[in-house]
């Protein structure tokens, strides 16, 4: 059977670490079988997802040294590979389950689930449907269709006994059919959840293994229900062990850059975060650190992937990275600094800023230090300030890193006004407001204007700063970022 992988984004957010990391040993492990990889698109969340966040994603992972064979934007035999253009099929494959009897209409409304949720978390159970609908004699669930009403398409479970799966690394994993929920395949708007589509586009797509995240382990009975069901063969399926905070916790940008674009911005090479995140699961047989995604399809072999739970070390990154840099030509070197940063692409939106505030050209070193480099160090006693005290300092950091993680496009106007605005629900002057986050930043008091400096550093480095000034200041312990977030969530809510 020829060997076809994919990697399955949600275009919902910023491009992100992990879709890299995935994306990496999807494309190996096909690459060392001489089969094919596919970028599919998942976009069945409507509300959430977003062309721009699509665009980000294939810009990234192309930066990152990605590439596939199938994808929406290089065509190829199995598309379309945009979920939203394929909802007729997950609906024509709902029915076909509804006709067989594997899946049933539920009519239960918002409330009654709601309160049966509550019931089922007060007697300490998972909380679970509990199957009315599926006692629904057919004639009838096809007559309320019929006539309109409201429902969704879930999935029968079997009430007891045990799934059997085997997982690529794992072996034969056992999970109780009782944890496993009846599934929402199709929502009262038509549109599939992601466990109807994933199976009918995997089967469809003819992918023969499917490398994933080990969130999706818990997923698996229902998928292997949904395959029964159809009649289909399954892939193979093999869960990647999550990547983690050195706090054993899943990585996340709270506590790690988790964009790509930092890592982009702040001048790593792709091909060291490649070679990073290929350790990251996996090692070479001859326990090399160092290699090319060449070298490691020559070497790939799945049994190496070990299922600790691999902890993302910045210091093992950079040192990586210093690696890869000095191995670089001369020249290579200098196209690499060139495609970085030192292009007119990159440049052109700090022209307009310096040229009136320059007297020499030297004096622009000066001036561009924080946003083209990383900014020093902080001390506590940066943030000294006549009015605010270090604990207003944070609490304003806190909010102004909250409030600039809703903000949809990380444009100047927008953070303008989205900051302006917290000022105005805090009721601080917006000079106070901004003073933190110009050390934040920059390291001082005096730089360029904040919203273009936001603007350039982009979403990700500015996260990063916001938050190691906030640790800076002592950082902030559990209770008080959930007091926090509540106090941002009244400030906010007016
Ligand atoms: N859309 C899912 C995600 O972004 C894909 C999971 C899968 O690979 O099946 O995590």
């Amino acid at each position: 059977m020829a060997v076809r992988t994919r990697i399955a984004p949600s275009p919902t957010g910023d491009p992100h670490v992990g879709t890299a990391y995935v994306a990496l040993f999807n494309q190996v492990f096909a690459r060392s079988r001489g089969g094919r990889f596919v970028l599919r698109i998942e976009d069945t969340d409507r509300a959430r997802s977003t062309p721009q966040a699509e665009q980000a994603i294939v810009d990234a992972l192309r930066w990152a040294g990605i590439g596939w064979d199938e994808g929406p934007d290089v065509g190829g035999d199995f598309g379309p590979y945009r979920q939203s253009e394929r909802f007729a099929l997950y609906r024509r494959h709902a029915n076909d389950l509804l006709t067989a009897g594997k899946a049933f209409r539920c009519f239960c409304s918002a409330e009654r689930l709601d309160e049966m949720r509550r019931r089922q978390q007060a007697n300490g159970e998972t909380p679970r449907y509990d199957g009315k609908c599926l006692a629904l004699p057919k004639p009838e669930s096809l007559a309320r269709a019929a006539s309109g009403e409201a429902h969704v398409v879930r999935l029968v479970v079997p009430g007891e006994g045990l799934c059997r799966f085997t997982d690529g690394l794992r072996g034969t994993v056992e999970i109780p059919w009782r944890q496993v929920d009846m599934q929402v395949l199709l929502k009262s708007d038509g549109f599939p959840t992601y466990h109807l589509a994933v199976a009918v586009d995997d089967h469809l797509m003819r992918i023969s293994h499917v490398l994933r995240g080990e969130e999706w382990l818990n997923s698996m009975p229902k998928h292997v229900l949904l395959y029964q069901a159809f009649g289909w063969e399954m892939p193979a399926h093999s869960h990647l062990p999550l990547l983690r905070n050195p706090d054993g916790s899943k990585l996340s940008k709270r506590k790690n850059p988790t964009g790509l674009d930092y890592y982009r911005r702040m001048g790593y090479l792709p091909e060291a975060l490649l070679n990073y995140l290929a350790l990251m699961g996996w090692s070479m047989a001859d326990e090399r650190e160092v290699f090319s995604v060449a070298e490691m399809v020559e070497c790939f072999d799945l049994a190496r992937v070990s299922l600790g739970g691999p902890v993302f070390d910045l210091a093992k990154l950079d040192w990586m990275n210093g690696r890869h840099i000095r191995a670089l030509s001369a020249d290579e070197f200098m196209a690499r600094v060139g495609a970085w940063a030192l292009n007119r692409d990159r440049l052109a939106p700090l022209a307009p800023l310096l040229q009136h505030r320059t007297e020499r050209l030297c004096d622009l070193v000066g001036k561009v230090d924080y946003l083209l480099g990383d900014r020093p160090p902080l001390a506590a006693a940066d943030f000294a300030h006549k009015t605010l005290s270090e604990a207003d300092c944070k609490r304003l950091l806190d909010h102004i890193a909250r409030c600039l993680d809703e903000v949809a496009e990380w444009r100047r106007d927008a953070l303008q006004d989205a900051l302006k605005s917290l000022a105005v629900k805090m009721d601080v002057k917006m000079r106070d407001l901004l003073a933190p986050v110009f050390i934040a930043l920059a390291g001082r008091s005096v730089a360029l204007p904040i919203f273009d400096s936001l603007a350039f550093l982009g979403r990700d480095v500015a996260r990063i700063r916001l938050r190691t000034a906030i640790d800076a200041l002592g950082g902030l312990s559990r209770k008080e970022l959930r007091r926090l977030e509540r106090a941002y969530r009244d400030v906010v809510s007016g």
